[in-house]
């Protein structure tokens, strides 16, 4: 493990040195929206205070971001390309860039949902829930995008057009973060009692039925190794929830190594509940397994190393429970989901054992501990002595002692 933890830790910074390097943040070409936005407009070059386009015919065109840069989504802003008219009506709006994750915005990048915006005035709401449609699964996303396309339009009304306009605060309303919050501790404090008492093991059912439903289903966040990749890029996001998963996970980690794998992951759940099936299950050799377990290594250096050269957290996007919690993936991510399920009919936590990015991630993070050593129903089919980092801490054979259970 020492050896892969170097080897990883190795490949982070230096792929993202050369990244920087070789892959500076490239400007995209407005013009080319611009022509899109509205063909038979000539517009000026981007100039003034605040920053636009002008046209003859009363137009004006804006980058968002110019104008209103403080907002940002799950994983940064989404820079827009808006056209107005001077009565502070929006005519056009096109999606310049933005790095949320594809899955979950895949609807909100289309000109069906972006219509909606065409035609609303700088004196309308345009906000989510109110004038402009929700998508579910991609809540931060679209509000960052809804509030981009108003509070800009509105700074250009008032002062390029001296409308007098409307600005207010909004609450955020959202309860997710309190959601979230209560699983985890719920998770965590049994983790805690079982412990300390193996008659509460059951409870840990209830946490996994708790992870697929809240945050698998309902939140669909599940934790990502792109909440790491987008914070070594540099890009926060503006979502509490996305702060408090990476803080919980973190936290856990230190505290009880792969937890979060064992007791709240609502794919790693989902692979657990089907492997229970009464299907008998492939024997393999401890060798041969060992040796399989560091394909997930592997697939994390390789998609670290792919993010960060290209500076495209994109580029590491092949986690399974993204396709599956956002309902949304090509025919190959859903292949591969459909696969990593129906296999741990025969391989127990086939995903969680061999290919899992977060499971590569805790893994190399996670603190050696004494006390765990597997047993015949060990959900991971782990060997005696396992590498704590392919213990997950159901705590079925937690000793506290080193003897075996
Ligand atoms: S090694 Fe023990 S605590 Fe870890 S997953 Fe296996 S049975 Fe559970």
């Amino acid at each position: 493990m020492k050896k892969h933890r170097i080897l990883i830790g190795l490949i982070a910074v230096l792929s993202l040195g050369v990244g920087y390097i070789l892959s500076p943040e490239k400007a995209v070409d407005e013009r080319i929206f611009l022509r899109d936005l509205a063909p038979e407009i000539q517009f000026s070059e981007k100039k003034g205070s605040p920053l636009l386009y002008s046209s003859d015919a009363g137009i004006v065109a804006f980058n968002s971001h110019d104008i209103a840069p403080e907002i940002r989504g799950y994983a940064g802003p989404v820079k827009l390309l808006v056209a107005m008219d001077s009565s502070g009506r929006i005519t056009g709006l096109r999606i310049l860039e933005h790095r949320e994750t594809k899955n979950y915005v895949q609807y909100m990048e289309t000109s069906q949902y972006l219509s909606q915006f065409i035609g609303k005035s700088v004196h309308d709401p345009i906000e989510v829930g109110n004038d402009i449609d929700g998508i579910s699964r991609a809540t931060v996303s679209v509000n960052a995008l809804a509030k981009t396309a108003g509070d800009a339009s509105r700074i250009v009304a008032s002062q390029a057009f001296g409308i007098a306009v409307q600005t207010k605060e909004r609450a955020s309303g959202s309860a997710a973060w309190l959601w979230y919050l209560l699983t985890f501790l719920a998770a965590l404090g049994s983790y805690f009692a079982t412990l300390r008492s193996k008659k509460l093991l059951r409870l840990r059912d209830i946490t996994m039925a708790a992870g697929i439903v809240v945050i698998g289903l309902y939140l669909s966040t599940p934790f990502s190794v792109l909440h790491v990749f987008n914070l070594a890029l540099l890009r926060p996001s503006a979502s509490l929830l996305w702060y408090l998963i990476m803080a919980s996970t973190a936290l856990s980690v230190v505290l009880a190594g792969r937890f979060y794998c064992g007791w709240l992951c609502p794919f790693g759940a989902l692979s657990e509940f089907i492997a229970r099936l009464p299907f008998r299950k492939w024997g393999m050799s401890h060798k041969m397994d060992d040796r399989w377990r560091n394909a997930k290594y592997i697939f994390f250096g390789l998609a670290m190393l792919a993010v960060f050269l290209g500076r495209r957290s994109d580029f590491g996007n092949y986690e399974t429970y993204v396709t599956l919690f956002s309902f949304s993936g090509n025919y190959l991510a859903w292949t591969l989901v459909g696969l990593s399920l129906a296999a741990n009919l025969r391989v127990e936590r086939f995903w969680c054992r061999y290919l899992c990015p977060v499971a590569a991630l805790t893994g190399l993070l996670c603190r050696k501990t004494v006390g765990y050593r597997s047993r015949q129903d060990c959900p991971m089919a782990n060997k005696p002595d396992p590498l704590i980092a392919e213990c997950i801490r159901c705590n079925r054979c937690y000793t506290g002692t080193g003897e075996t259970t």
